[in-house]
């Protein structure tokens, strides 16, 4: 019988953890504030935005919220990124992606101060988790660590199979599974034999944005199933990368879409905004 790693439950233990640290800090003084920023109203990005408000309520933080119109130029976001930059009150500063076409991200990204780039993007914190050194981790890879930790599911020394390259997962995902001292493979679109190479996996993540792609076939018997993929499917119900209950069987663990990874990215995101107290010394 397979485990099934229950990240709704741990992603509360996290938020509760916060609450707890929130509380404390609170009583020495020291306020916590998130300045989160919405260009346009992408119906997805406002539901993300919302959820993200109400974690703050719940942990305890406040949240400053820029709700700006779709026609925002580069130059007025980046001159309320430098605002936040410069006000002492602001821990942490979140620009939803994507912005409108004709804003640079990547721009975006780097004028965020890295000391208050709480969702890890800016290059000085992929360099900081490069090398090992202290620096806010992208908030999804940094929740699947926790997963695992969390369900006792032991990681040094294993054969752990990432599928995806992206910036925001799959590699800092390949670099953490790294520091834990698993052996890494990255695989991508572009890797000949994929099933084979998933089938070394003791662990495998799987973070391709392609709905349910993941069968049986890919999974050595035992492993533990790792699935990041969100996808709406017709009729509304959620699904993952992985093809649930073809998967599932074979597993020693495995994640379920919702309620596995989804909820550990915001309590990841609130865990970075108290670090930033300590951070920002
Ligand atoms: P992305 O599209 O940026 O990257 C997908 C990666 O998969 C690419 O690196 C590509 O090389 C690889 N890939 C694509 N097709 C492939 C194939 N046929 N075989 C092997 N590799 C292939 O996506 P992303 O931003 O990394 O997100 C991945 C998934 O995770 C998406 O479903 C996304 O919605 C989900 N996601 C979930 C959360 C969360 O909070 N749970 C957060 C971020 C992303």
């Amino acid at each position: 019988m397979y485990q099934i790693i229950d990240g709704k439950e741990i992603s509360t233990q996290i938020k509760n953890e916060c609450r707890d640290r929130v509380a404390a800090y609170k009583e020495q003084g020291v306020d916590i504030c998130l300045a989160v920023i919405q260009v346009g109203n992408d119906p997805a990005s406002s539901v993300y935005v919302n959820n993200k408000k109400k974690a703050c309520e719940y942990i305890g933080i406040q949240s400053l919220s820029y709700e700006l119109p779709e026609e925002t130029t580069e130059e007025e976001l980046l001159a309320i990124i430098d605002k936040l930059n410069a006000d002492d009150a602001v821990n942490g500063i979140l620009v939803q992606l994507p912005v409108p076409k004709h804003i640079d991200e990547d721009k975006i990204i780097r004028a965020i101060s890295p000391l208050k780039d709480v969702d890890g993007f800016h290059t000085q914190n992929v360099g900081a988790l490069c090398i090992g050194q202290k620096g806010y981790v992208s908030c999804t890879p940094a929740g699947v660590i926790e997963l695992l930790k969390r369900s006792n599911i032991s990681i040094e020394g294993k054969e752990c199979v990432v599928i995806g390259r992206s910036n925001i997962v799959g590699k800092p995902m390949s670099i953490l599974m790294l520091r834990e001292n698993a052996t890494v493979t990255i695989a991508h679109s572009r890797t000949k034999d994929l099933k084979e190479v998933c089938k070394r996996a003791d662990i495998l993540i799987v973070a391709i944005g392609k709905p349910e792609m993941i069968t049986a076939e890919y999974v050595k018997e035992g492993a533990v199933v790792i699935d990041v993929g969100i996808h709406r499917k017709e009729g509304k119900k959620l699904c993952g990368d992985v093809l649930f209950d073809d998967v599932a069987p074979h597993c020693s663990a495995i994640t379920p879409v919702p309620g596995g990874v989804g909820p550990m990215t915001i309590a990841m995101l609130m865990k970075n905004c108290v670090d930033s107290v300590e951070i920002r010394k």
